[in-house]
């Protein structure tokens, strides 16, 4: 089933004093599918805060609808819609413990406390804080105070998790950790997830699905895979991972042809005779010398190596392609046996397979 429906959902901010409104969340449609890890990705200021915000209701649209779990929830406040929210800053309270801090909602709504001290422990159990019930936050790694706050937003049985970008506070090595113990949590507590980051890698690591967004729009949603290989547009190419961008002109269904004219086999889905921009990954092109790759069928555009960097399990190279365009193209190679090494003025041929254009 359908576990959080935007349709039509937009959010416009009044500008100060006599400025224009800003439109922040613009005509946005999303469905996420319950028990899906979603994740919002885009740039700073492209709307991710607030989209999530008016899932969680502590921003109302100003036009669309929003439904949970069928439901419209679109002006109730927050805490008549089964969603909880878990925020980079973990609010805790300094002064309380752990069970405490995890506690302390169900006891503001009067739970009872046998009830109370059973979820609490469960939560505790889920998120692995057992044995460190009675300590203070600040006697507790990063990880783990983000540990807590995920247990207290868990403990009232939300149907759907709010995070916006809970990790940010942590550095690399750890946050990379905490990814992989987040997907897990998801898993076992299998309840809908909808994430907020600017970190397209988290995103990919993570997600069942990801929205990428700019703009206060959604420009492509998709499984990890589909966004990384098949990116519709050229700010998603860009934005996802590191890309080849090259101008090119459709020739028919099948083949586009470069500004030098040369063809890549590849179905771009575009009219005849329209430009496009062909995005390759440089991990999906090969270089090779001009006499050991004469094979005319392939397809290959011709240049000199401007630049090497070795990055110790690839090799990174820069080559200015012929023709008119100013066209870099970046390499990277294995040191598996057979692969030819270049340098510095090298002429050479760039190639790649067609299905990975
Ligand atoms: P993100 O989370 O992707 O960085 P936000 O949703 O926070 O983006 O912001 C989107 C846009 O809306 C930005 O231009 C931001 O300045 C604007 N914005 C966000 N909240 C407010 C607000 N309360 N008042 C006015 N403008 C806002
Ligand atoms: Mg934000």
């Amino acid at each position: 089933g359908v576990a959080v429906a935007l349709h039509g959902v937009t959010k416009r901010f009044p500008g100060p004093k006599g400025a224009e409104a800003v439109t922040a969340v613009d005509a946005i449609d999303l469905d996420i599918a319950d028990g899906e890890f979603f994740s919002l990705l885009g740039p700073s200021g492209c709307g991710k805060t607030t989209t999530l915000r008016m899932i969680a209701g502590f921003e109302y649209p100003t036009a669309g609808s929003i439904r949970i779990f069928g439901d419209e929830v679109g002006l109730l406040p927050p805490n008549r819609r089964p969603v909880n929210t878990v925020f980079q800053s973990y609010a805790l309270f300094p002064h309380l413990s752990v069970a405490q801090n995890i506690a302390f909602g169900l006891e503001m709504q009067k739970v009872d406390k046998r009830e109370v001290r059973q979820r609490v422990a469960e939560v505790i159990e889920l998120v692995q804080l057992q044995g460190r019930e009675s300590r203070r936050p600040k006697q507790l790694s990063g990880g783990q105070q983000q540990r807590v706050a995920l247990a207290r937003a868990l403990v009232n049985h939300p149907k759907v998790l709010l995070l916006d970008e809970p990790l940010g506070a942590l550095d690399l090595k750890l946050r990379q950790a905490m990814q992989l113990e987040l997907k897990q949590l998801q898993e076992r507590v299998g309840i809908t997830f909808v994430y907020v980051t600017h970190d397209q890698e988290e995103a990919l690591t993570m997600s069942d699905r990801i929205a990428v967004m700019d703009g206060g729009r959604l420009l492509q949603v998709g499984a990890p895979t589909e966004i990384y290989d098949r990116p519709r547009t050229r700010f998603v190419a860009d934005f996802i991972g590191d890309t080849n961008l090259m101008p090119a002109t459709v020739v028919d269904t099948d083949t586009v042809r470069l500004v030098d004219g040369t063809p890549v086999r590849v179905a771009s889905g575009r009219p005849e005779g329209a430009t496009c921009t062909l995005a390759i990954r440089p991990e999906q092109i090969g270089l090779r010398s001009p006499e050991h790759d004469r094979d005319p069928a392939l397809d290959a555009v011709h240049g000199r190596v401007q630049r090497v960097t070795f990055l110790g399990n690839a090799t990174s190279y820069e080559v200015v392609a012929d023709g008119d365009a100013d066209l870099h193209v970046r390499v990277r190679q294995g040191n598996a046996p057979g692969i030819e090494h270049f340098a510095v003025g090298d002429r050479v041929r760039v190639r790649w397979l067609p299905a990975s254009a």
